[in-house]
């Protein structure tokens, strides 16, 4: 492989709405071994669909190419999602590369928990792992399995959780994504369960990613009714943001148990702190979760453009980025062509 070049740090460059780039989040694989009906829905990513082949994907060298100009251009936080990112083969040796990046100072990781066991959780800390998120929607088995759409259980997840925990991952974050009809009902248990704890539960508002999930405005439950239910239970009061551009509301409960996060994508729009760009597994780059546009980092890593000239391409497309897709959704019509979240990762 040819020696890193040394890429000058840039002065920082704002998008076209003053804001700074500082996430990027990589997908490394577009496959799952769930079907969550609001993300992957069995109907569409059936035996019929058609995933990447491996020579689409990026390779390791190349994420960390990617990344490592993406940190010359200021950006200090990677996560590694999917698809499902454990079903990758030789994660940790992606996290040791990317560890090693200057600049670099923290890769978190975003998973279904199904194959996190102790000792994956042990190596991929071993390797540079900082942080995990992990996804659980229910904690009764046949809501859980209702919404996943494979046969796993609670418990496997709930494994997971205590794995990434017990090997210093912590605090974990448990995200659960909550639609109307499926899991409003599991709140409460939800919130019960990880009061008190380590782990800090995050309630997030069921979004309009892709064209598969048949979304609709009457399935979100709003941040303000979750709060509701949970303060009428156990009262709460805001906490200010850890850092800025976190994208979720931060809550404590007021008997000292801990606290809640409520990531409100849907009605309370965090754009104007947005500070994230995402790379799908074949190297396409996008400025918006919901974005009908991308950049292919792949085909210009491919040619062998030096990192000189990745940055100058992240500069020209931060630089004139202006997305705000949650701000003005409801003026956007339902046709327009988005990216599917297994793709773009969340
Ligand atoms: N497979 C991994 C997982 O589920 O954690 C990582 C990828 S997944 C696309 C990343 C996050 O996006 C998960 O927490 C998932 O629950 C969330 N997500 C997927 N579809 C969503 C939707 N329509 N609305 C809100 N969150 C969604
Ligand atoms: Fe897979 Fe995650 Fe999407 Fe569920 S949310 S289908 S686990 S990628
Ligand atoms: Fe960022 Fe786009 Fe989401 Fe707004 S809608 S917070 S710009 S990803």
């Amino acid at each position: 492989m040819k020696e890193p070049e040394q890429v000058q740090s840039l002065p920082c460059v704002k998008d076209a709405r003053g804001r700074l780039l500082r996430d990027l989040r990589i997908s490394v694989t577009d496959r799952c071994n769930f079907r969550c009906r609001y993300c992957m829905p069995r109907e569409v990513f059936d035996e019929n669909y058609t995933f990447l082949p491996h020579s689409s994907l990026l390779t390791f060298e190349e994420i960390t190419r990617i990344s490592r100009a993406f940190a010359a251009f200021g950006g200090h936080k990677l996560r590694l999602t999917g698809g499902e990112p454990l079903l990758r083969r030789d994660l940790e040796i992606l996290i040791d590369m990317l560890v090693r990046i200057p600049g670099i100072d923290d890769i978190a990781m975003t998973t279904n928990g199904s194959l996190l066991t102790v000792e994956r959780a042990r190596s991929l800390r071993d390797a540079g792992l900082t942080r995990v998120s992990v996804s659980l929607d229910a904690l009764d088995d046949d809501i859980f399995m209702a919404m996943n759409d494979v046969q796993v259980p609670v418990t496997r997840v709930l494994s997971a959780i205590e794995a990434a925990q017990t090997v210093g991952l912590s605090p974990v974050k448990v995200n659960m994504v909550v639609r109307r009809g499926f899991n409003e009902g599991q709140i409460l248990p939800m919130a019960a369960h990880f009061r008190g704890t380590e782990q800090v539960l995050r309630l997030i508002e069921y979004m309009d990613v892709g064209n598969s999930n048949g979304w609709r405005m009457d399935d979100v439950i709003s941040a303000e009714q979750m709060l509701a239910l949970i303060g009428q239970h156990w009262p709460l009061r805001p906490l200010s943001a850890q850092i800025s551009g976190e994208v979720a509301r931060r809550y404590a409960y007021v008997d000292g148990m801990g606290e809640i996060g409520i990531i409100a994508s849907v009605t309370q729009p965090f754009c104007s702190g947005c500070s994230r760009i995402r790379l799908t597994s074949d190297g396409q780059l996008f400025t918006c979760l919901f974005g009908d546009q991308d950049w292919d980092m792949r085909e210009r890593v491919r040619r062998g453009d030096a990192d000189e000239e990745l940055v100058n391409f992240l500069t020209q497309i931060w630089g004139k980025r202006s997305d705000h897709y949650s701000e003005v959704r409801l003026a956007i019509t339902p046709q327009r062509n988005k990216i599917e979240m297994s793709r773009i990762g969340g």
